[in-house]
């Protein structure tokens, strides 16, 4: 079954209304579920949205939240997401967050009391799009392991890198603080499939390539071990800290049976290159990439999602039972 990108974002936005988001609400995270599927961010595309439900049924998330967005200093806006998905938050901001960064030369955005369960990237990049750098941070529950402790405090706090080019579409990437995000150890376990070794650790703390035994009690573990893990205790301190959300270790999606998001919080940095390098920004990151391509390096972050965002122009190959389950969650 082939879908075009809009014809399957009308799809998603029905599915996540009748699941009890506002039409707003939908399409705004609907937007980010469907740009991960054609972009190839399998994690967290189609095979997110029973997760998205379950959560929605449980109670745990607003589907309606109308974020509200106050200034806290000239260069700073604070967002209470109230609740409800972080997406939407910053979708909320993303205007006067713009017009700030123009004016003042660099701004920030802190949220708290937000839900983000999808790929960081769809955040960032329509900034650099716009001709500036864009940073952004996430926390979640607790997920991995860190510093020799014994339980998890930190979550798999995801990072998004986005910066304008000037022969071609921006350099983004984006990326877990664990060693691969846990939607690939769920995917894992739903195909039956081992992780490689290095990903995680079981209940006992004894490393293991199953992923149920990962998922269930255990813990994944940073990448590149301590230096990963710091990275992650920044982002719990920027995404939570200071934004006044929830570390991972104060969730309480438990009491929620059945909710698989995480309320926490998202910082975002956004600085207006032309203030300091000038209107030859663009061209220097160029010359960096052609220097990294001179140097061997075939494939640059984001070359795999340009890649495979071109391939989705045919539509999105989507398999018929996934089809079928949509059409009955759209019908509610
Ligand atoms: P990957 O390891 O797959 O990719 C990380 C980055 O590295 C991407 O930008 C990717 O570019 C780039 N890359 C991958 N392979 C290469 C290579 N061989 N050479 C050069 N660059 C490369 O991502 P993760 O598994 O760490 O994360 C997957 C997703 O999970 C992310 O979108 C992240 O935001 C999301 N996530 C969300 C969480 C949440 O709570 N909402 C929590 C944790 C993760 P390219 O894009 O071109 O493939």
């Amino acid at each position: 079954m082939r879908l075009a990108v809009a014809a399957l974002h009308d799809l998603v936005a029905r599915v996540l209304t009748a699941s009890g988001l506002s039409e707003t609400n939908a399409a705004i995270v609907a937007h980010t579920v469907v740009a991960a599927e054609r972009d190839g961010t399998v994690s967290h595309g189609l095979f997110r949205l029973p997760g998205y439900l379950a959560t929605m049924r449980s109670g745990w998330v607003d589907g309606h939240a109308v974020p509200t967005i106050t200034q806290a200093a000239p260069a700073l806006l604070m967002a209470d997401a109230r609740n409800g998905f972080a997406q939407v938050a910053l979708a909320a901001a993303r205007e006067p967050l713009c017009t700030m960064a123009r004016d003042l030369g660099m701004a920030a955005l802190c949220t708290s009391n937000a839900h983000h369960f999808a790929a960081l990237w769809p955040d960032v990049e329509p900034f650099a799009e716009a001709g500036l750098i864009a940073l952004t941070v996430i926390n979640s529950r607790s997920r991995i392991v860190a510093f020799g402790g014994r339980r998890k405090v930190l979550g798999t706090n995801p990072i998004a890198f986005a910066c304008p080019r000037g022969d071609g579409p921006p350099m983004v990437w984006d990326q877990a603080t664990s060693v691969v995000a846990q939607g690939e150890v769920l995917r894992a376990r739903q195909a039956g499939h081992a992780v490689p070794q290095g990903v995680g650790v079981d209940v006992a703390g004894q490393p293991t390539v199953d992923p149920a035994a990962i998922l269930d009690g255990g813990a994944l573990l940073p990448f590149g071990g301590h230096k990963g893990a710091t990275i992650a205790l920044m982002i719990e301190v920027l995404a939570a800290g200071l934004t006044g959300g929830r570390f991972g270790f104060e969730d309480r999606s438990a009491d929620y049976p059945g909710a698989q998001t995480s309320n926490a919080g998202q910082f975002v940095l956004l600085i207006d290159p032309v203030r300091t390098a000038g209107a030859g920004f663009a061209g220097r990151v160029d010359a960096l990439v052609e220097a990294l391509r001179d140097a061997g390096s075939e494939r640059l972050p984001s070359d795999g999602r340009y890649a495979r965002r071109a391939a989705a122009m045919d539509g999105i190959e989507i398999a018929d039972d996934v089809y079928a389950a949509l059409l009955a969650a759209a019908a509610g």
